[in-house]
């Protein structure tokens, strides 16, 4: 009897130190893996449109205006709780505002531009520069960017040392941005993302804007570029590198060399995971659309990489929602979904809004906007805007 009750305690506690054994290996399974949702915004060529006004026929619209894709970024936020937001380029030039803003002096010592007074109010994790934002000279641009309460990046725009020598180019602005980013994971356990942010420029810039370019600045390939800096930001620990590309799907006709200077290429480079981009004023991915080789409007995919375009002057916000998950230390990708977020809905061929504009915006903003009208009466500017 007392030899049967040690069998049965032996087997008893072997079982128990097996399932015990399981449920510790299940356990540093757990801890190793890891689920987060990461939603990812964008604006891009906003070009001072801040308000919902058209200046053309002199009244409001619905159409767009930063006041009106500002209510969507609010929106976005609530409806997910990790979110990062960037901008593209092309802000500080574009709107009669604009204009206004660069012909009046004050902006080089005391005001902050009324795009960055607005887009501050929004949260930005960084952003990249257009094509448009030297149109009004170096100084400008430098002394608008101090305004920005958010980190500008490029990685393709270099100091030109006319020496011949590529080794010792230096960058205009800092090439490339590695940004700490708590989330909290779908177990509601907390993590850190190291989150890589490259900024690039289509070449053309310098050829359109040559008499700020000349003798100060040169711009290189954008795929060459992003091919030399990746490694290194891999190698700095970035866990999800996130490209920041003004330029369209297409390079810029009559431009040479076109190769490495559109987005399809930059979707090719490796390690780059996200795109964000603009310049064309195109909208992806677009419902129902299908094709060029290699884009999925479905999914908003080029190149099997999640990518967004948000139109431009305010009125789509780019959302891509991502999946990622953690294995052996390591995040990937495993899920995505692109939308270009309208402001306006067509129901019946009728243009119905779907948000408000926001109120802190126009509060912020009617001082200049004022000015501008009164501007505009003073000057034949609707002729010679982009
Ligand atoms: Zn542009």
């Amino acid at each position: 009897m007392k030899k049967k009750f040690l069998i049965i305690l032996s087997v008893t506690l072997i079982l128990f130190m097996q399932i015990n054994a399981k449920h510790i290996e299940a356990n540093s399974a757990i801890v190793d893996e890891s689920t987060v949702k990461l939603r990812i915004l964008e604006t891009t060529d906003i070009h001072s449109y801040l308000l919902d006004y058209n200046y053309e026929k002199k009244k409001k619209t619905i159409e767009f205006g930063y006041n009106r894709v500002a209510s969507l970024i609010v929106q976005a936020k609530k409806e997910q709780r990790n979110t990062l937001l960037f901008d593209v380029g092309d802000v500080i030039k574009g709107s009669p505002l604009a204009e206004y803003v660069a012909s009046s002096p004050m902006f080089y010592s005391t005001d902050i531009h009324p795009a960055y007074k607005s887009m501050n109010l929004m949260g930005y994790d960084a952003a990249t520069v257009g094509n448009h934002e030297f149109n009004f000279g170096l100084d400008f641009l430098l002394n608008t960017l101090m305004g920005a309460d958010f980190p500008y990046t490029n990685a393709n725009i270099y100091v030109d040392d006319r020496n011949g020598y590529e080794q010792d180019d230096i960058h205009f602005f800092q090439p490339y941005l590695l940004l700490d980013k708590m989330v909290v994971a779908e177990k509601g356990k907390m993590e850190n993302l190291k989150v890589g942010v490259i900024g690039l420029i289509t070449p053309i810039t310098q050829e359109w804007d040559k008499e700020h370019f000349k003798d100060k600045l040169i711009i290189k390939n954008m795929r060459k570029t992003a091919e030399e800096i990746i490694p290194q930001m891999k190698k700095e620990g970035a866990d999800l590198i996130i490209a920041l590309v003004h330029a369209g799907l297409y390079s810029d006709q009559d431009y040479w060399p076109k190769s490495g200077n559109n987005v399809r290429d930059i979707s090719k480079v490796e390690g780059i995971d996200v795109i964000l981009y603009g310049h064309s004023h195109g909208i992806f991915p677009v419902k129902g659309e299908k094709g060029p080789k290699g884009v999925n409007h479905e999914k908003g995919l080029i190149n099997g990489k999640p990518a967004v375009q948000a139109g431009n002057w305010g009125n789509h916000l780019g959302i891509i929602d991502l999946t990622l998950r953690k294995k052996k230390g390591k995040w990937v990708i495993a899920d995505s979904k692109s939308t270009a977020k309208p402001i306006i809905r067509i129901i019946k061929k009728k243009k119905i809004s779907i948000v408000s504009p926001m109120p802190q915006i126009e509060y912020i903003l009617s001082r200049y906007q004022h000015d501008t009208l009164e501007y505009m009466n003073s000057k034949d500017l609707l002729n010679h805007l982009d």
